[in-house]
């Protein structure tokens, strides 16, 4: 069993990866925001955390991927202040959130699809799990550690002496509104919202003196007062009741350090006096223009203006690739071009490679695939998913002087970490020269109207995994 380094932003360190349950894997990374289109520098963190998977499924882990959707409670501001983005999204078009929210989770989904970024193993979206959130509330609340304010119900983060550590926070130097903005009803700078009210105190919408175009669409009662839950709270109340009160690895991009998963990392605390998660994991930013790139900044591209300019989604991810996850990227129209220069010549150069013996092939195991090669893969990318160091191995594949069908196999299982679909053939170079023999005495036969032959040829071809389609000009295709 190979070992797997991971950095932990935990322990600050590279540390050998062991997880909770044996040779299951239970990961939980933050989902969008569903109130626009991802945009490219979202779609790098879901890249991130696609390799974390698949590299840990490479390893022979069993992974239970939860993602949530958020669709309440994330508001403009991180000091649980301004809109709510579902609100002002539904605004912005004219719509329900809800009919907002369940457009932009289909954009998303279908941009894992172009990405070729696997589906979570189970999906949560927020609103469906309001209950479970007003429960982890009250816990807290028998604990002592919420209060409230005329605005809203709040962790007391002074109750929990570990608070600064995910984010080495200095908490004495830290002045009140220079992480988030002044709310003179709390008693920390860092505490947050559980619960915030619709309207003042928690009293409902009140048509004599409340404002129509105010009024929310998603609300709900609670033991406090009508509101909706903070953002953070969806996170630890879903992770806690799909993965249990310890699970092995929560992800998510670097902006969620210091504000977003402190709190989740405080509540979890709150709720089950322990560390719940073992291993936090952060992928960098995507910069544009010296800037990280963001919605609020008004810099963003989305994957479809990349498809209208011709760009493949997954020359995007090749270019993702290759950086180190933690690394900075810059985006510019020039390296991405240069991206898809690249890839286009990974994928014809591999598509002139001969395929694996059929046998192996249809079976499925790598009994072809170089095991020194496949052996400096794995060392890269077990190394903290050192994916610039697993592409320079892919290369240096390819340049080798190895049998050409055992570059294809070796490949075919990179690619199930690379996920770029690196296993396409040219049309002509398909088959072996023993299939392209039969081939070739199947076209005779047909042509000489002995259909019999033929039959029996195609039999022999199916027997071999290949799939031969007769087209009407008398030619064929291969499937
Ligand atoms: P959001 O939809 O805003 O909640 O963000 C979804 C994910 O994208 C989160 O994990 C963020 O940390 C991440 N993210 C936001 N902006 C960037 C960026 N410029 N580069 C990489 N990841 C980002
Ligand atoms: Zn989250």
């Amino acid at each position: 069993m190979n070992k797997v380094f991971l950095y932990n932003t935990l322990t600050r360190q590279k540390d050998e990866f062991k997880p909770l349950h044996g040779r299951k894997v239970d990961l939980y990374t933050c989902g969008p925001t569903v109130y626009n289109y991802a945009h490219l520098g979202n779609l790098r963190t879901y890249i991130f955390e696609d390799v974390l998977r698949r590299v840990l499924e490479f390893n022979g882990y069993k992974v239970k991927h939860l993602m949530n959707i958020t669709d309440v409670g994330h508001l403009t501001s991180d000091a649980d202040t301004g809109e709510d983005k579902l609100e002002k999204g539904a605004k912005r078009e004219g719509k329900s959130v809800w009919e907002i929210a369940e457009f932009y989770t289909q954009a998303f989904k279908e941009n894992l699809n172009d990405l070729n970024i696997k589906e979570p193993t189970i999906w949560c979206r927020a609103t469906d799990y309001i209950k479970e959130q007003i429960k982890f509330i009250r816990k807290l609340e028998k604990r002592g550690l919420i209060y409230k304010t005329s605005d809203g119900v709040y962790f007391d983060t002074s109750k929990y002496p570990d608070y600064p550590k995910l984010a080495r926070l200095n908490l004495e130097g830290q002045k009140e509104g220079s992480r988030v903005e002044i709310n003179k009803e709390k008693r920390n700078p860092t505490d947050f919202a559980l619960w915030k009210f619709s309207y003042a105190n928690g009293r409902s919408f009140d048509s004599a003196q409340d404002d129509a175009a105010s009024r929310r669409q998603m609300e709900w009662k609670s033991p406090w007062g009508v509101g909706f839950p903070g953002w953070h709270l969806e996170c630890s109340a879903m992770s806690i009741k799909k993965l249990g009160k310890e699970f092995d690895i929560h992800c998510g991009g670097v902006d969620h350090v210091s504000v977003h998963h402190t709190n989740e990392r405080a509540q979890n605390w709150g709720l089950t006096g322990k560390e719940s998660v073992k291993w936090w994991v952060h992928g960098e930013f995507l910069i544009i223009n010296e800037g990280k790139m963001a919605k609020s900044e008004g810099n963003f591209i989305t994957l479809q203006t990349l498809k209208d300019r011709g760009i493949n989604p997954l020359a995007y991810r090749y270019f993702v690739l290759q950086a180190h996850y933690r690394s900075k990227l810059n985006f510019s129209w020039e390296a991405l071009q240069a991206a898809q220069a690249g890839y286009d010549n990974l994928i014809r150069d591999i598509a002139g490679l001969e395929p694996p013996t059929p046998r192996l092939w249809r079976s499925g195991k790598p009994g072809q695939a170089c095991n020194t090669c496949l052996g400096k893969f794995t060392q890269a990318i077990n190394d903290d998913l050192n994916t610039p160091a697993a592409l320079a191995v892919v290369q240096e594949l390819l340049k080798s002087d190895k049998p050409s069908s055992k570059k294809r196999q070796t490949i075919i299982e990179f690619d199930k970490v690379l996920g770029l679909n690196l296993n396409q053939y040219k049309k002509e170079k398909v088959v072996s020269r023993e299939v392209e023999k039969l081939i070739k005495e199947r076209q005779t036969a047909r042509q000489n109207r002995d259909f019999k032959k033929a039959d029996e040829i195609r039999q022999k071809l199916e027997e071999q995994g290949i799939k031969i389609k007769d087209l009407p000009d008398g030619g064929y295709e291969i499937d």
